[in-house]
């Protein structure tokens, strides 16, 4: 039974099967599953030599690269526990990160050591000299996004003084021995920290049968697969839940070459589609967006692209037509959280599937729809109320937090996701908000999606989100941030009349203030909480 296995199972059984096949394309220097497994066991020797054994945490905080990939397999082969990080992290956001899990032992880029080392429990840092092993036309792909570029700055030095060199430490490894024991399907495999866009992230504990249940949940999701010969692409972080099950374990669970791409670049992805076409692109809603105008704009042939995957927030209608229009493919939604590692539910991918929906609970995935206020009383079908998930996927909690889990981990083994949702007759869940980001106004309830959905279908807008600001009454009010298209000139008491057409009136923004962009999240969420604290601060 698949879930009798761990992750390293599958590496193994991949490598058996497909060892002369690509498993990883980094700018078209490949390794195959043979080669994959073979520097796997060394860089396990090597972390072995460094202490690393089972239950040990190992942090990582690489881009999407070879060495990624090679470091989580080599510490998953020791029974150690993984910890992902957004390489872009500050060197705060980084240190509460190290500091809360205790990992003495980190894999990071070049460019993150001087901040990894000292921070937390860390004793060892082990650099990955990125910008050398790129070719020099390359590097620019490893360049900052420019708002982080500044912060990051700070903390840098082109050496890293006190750091191990991945490529010596691997270069004097052998194997690790065959008998070294290795983990079992009940051992955690991950902490993975949640996307954090409604607080501080906190790290999800996740099993080697919850992840390894999900790729093969993800692999019964998408019929017409073919093992070996899919082309998977990374454009998602591996240090993202979405990310590294979608595309790095589920690639690896089919036999597929995993293209990877450290970070999001429209001309970095099509370069790659000329050289090692995708068949597979799992992704969010704004790169489907970005990635079909440009390729229709460049005349770029998509159409290699079977199936796309739209997770991690609510894909637009709009988006679908435009990329399958462009592909010829099927774009489909689906839903998940950290904590379920990550997909629980998911459109049919077939013309059966139904934009707006995220679809059907996953095989062996149980949902309930029930009160917030009292989750023991089930909401009846139409009723809006929050989605609760249980399955084989649901973690078993937060690292240290024995409070926040058993505020969202049920009796029985019910997930509380802090989603409201509605099924419809036909078992299809749409997704209306988060609970957390409920404004209430003169006693009103008020999901900002709602307001945010109506702003945008005004000619001009191009994005907006929508928050509660402390009101007149004690109360709050609507208020929302919109992005403007570059020749929209409209005031921003007109847009408040025009989305008045959609809008009952106390949904209606009170104020509507134009902004140059809106703050996001490592994979491109809006982060209310942060448009809200920016317009406090304004008033
Ligand atoms: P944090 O829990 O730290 O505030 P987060 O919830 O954004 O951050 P993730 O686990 O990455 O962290 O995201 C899960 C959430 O993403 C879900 O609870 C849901 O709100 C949202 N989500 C996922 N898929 C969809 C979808 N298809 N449509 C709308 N929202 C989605
Ligand atoms: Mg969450």
């Amino acid at each position: 039974a698949p879930s009798e296995e761990s992750l390293v199972d599958l590496l193994r059984a991949a490598a058996g099967r497909f060892s002369s096949r690509v498993a990883l394309d980094f700018f078209g220097s490949t390794t195959t599953y043979a080669e994959l497994d073979d520097q796997v066991a060394r860089a396990a020797e090597a972390l072995r030599r460094l202490g690393v054994g089972a239950g040990d945490r190992v942090a990582l905080v690489l881009p999407n690269c070879p060495q990624h990939v090679i470091a989580f397999y080599a510490a998953l082969r020791l029974g150690a526990v993984v910890v992902e990080h957004n390489p872009l992290y500050t060197p705060q956001e980084l240190a509460h990160q190290l500091a809360d899990h205790g990992a003495r032992v980190a894999v990071v880029w070049d460019k993150a050591a001087p901040q990894v080392r000292g921070a937390g429990a860390v004793e060892t840092v082990v650099a990955v000299d990125l910008t050398r092993a790129l070719p020099r036309a390359k590097r620019w792909a490893l360049r900052l996004p420019l708002a982080k570029a500044r912060a990051a700055r700070a903390a840098m030095t082109a050496a890293a003084p006190g750091a191990l060199s991945w490529d010596a430490l691997l270069a004097a490894a052998p194997p690790l021995r065959a008998e070294h024991p290795a983990p079992g399907p009940d051992d955690t495999a991950l902490l993975q920290y949640t996307g954090g866009t409604t607080g501080i992230p906190k790290g999800a504990v996740l099993t080697h049968r919850n992840l390894r249940v999900n790729a093969a949940q993800g692999r019964a999701w998408v019929p017409g697969l073919r093992d070996g010969e899919e082309t998977v692409y990374a454009v998602l972080p591996l240090f993202h839940a979405y990310g590294l099950t979608l595309c790095l374990t589920f690639a690896v669970s089919i036999g597929a070459a995993l293209v990877l791409l450290p970070r999001f670049d429209v001309d970095q992805v099509l370069d790659a589609v000329r050289r090692r076409p995708p068949t597979f692109l799992p992704a969010v809603p704004p790169i489907y967006e970005k990635l079909a105008t440009a390729a229709r704009e460049r005349g770029v042939d998509l159409t290699s692209v079977r199936y796309a995957i739209s997770g991690a927030m609510a894909l637009p209608p709009s988006t679908v037509r435009l990329w399958e229009s462009v592909t010829g493919g099927l774009l489909v939604e689906g839903y998940g959280m950290t904590e379920t590692s990550p997909v629980a539910l998911g459109n049919p991918v077939s013309p059966a599937r139904r934009p707006g929906t995220v679809g059907v609970p996953f095989p062996s995935t149980e949902v309930r729809i029930v009160d917030p206020e009292d989750p023991s009383v089930d909401r009846g079908p139409g009723e809006a109320g929050e989605l609760l998930i249980r399955g084989p996927q649901v973690f078993s909690g937060y690292w240290n937090r024995p409070e926040e889990t058993a505020a969202v981990l049920l009796p029985g083994g019910w997930l509380r996701t802090g989603d409201v949702v509605v099924m419809d007759p036909d078992g299809f869940v749409t997704v209306v908000d988060r609970i957390k980001e409920l404004i209430i106004t003169g006693g009103f309830n008020v999901y900002p999606s709602e307001v945010e959905d109506a702003l945008r279908r005004v000619p001009g807008v191009a994005d907006a989100a929508a928050v509660g600001l402390p009101g007149e009454h004690g109360g709050e009010e609507v208020v929302a941030a919109v992005v403007l298209n570059e020749d929209c000139t409209a005031d921003p008491e007109s847009l408040r009349t025009s989305c008045r057409q959609h809008l009952t009136a106390y949904k209606v923004p009170r104020r509507v203030v134009v902004v140059d962009e809106l703050p996001r999240s490592q994979i491109g969420k809006i982060l209310r909480r942060e448009v809200r604290e920016r317009l406090l601060a304004q008033d």
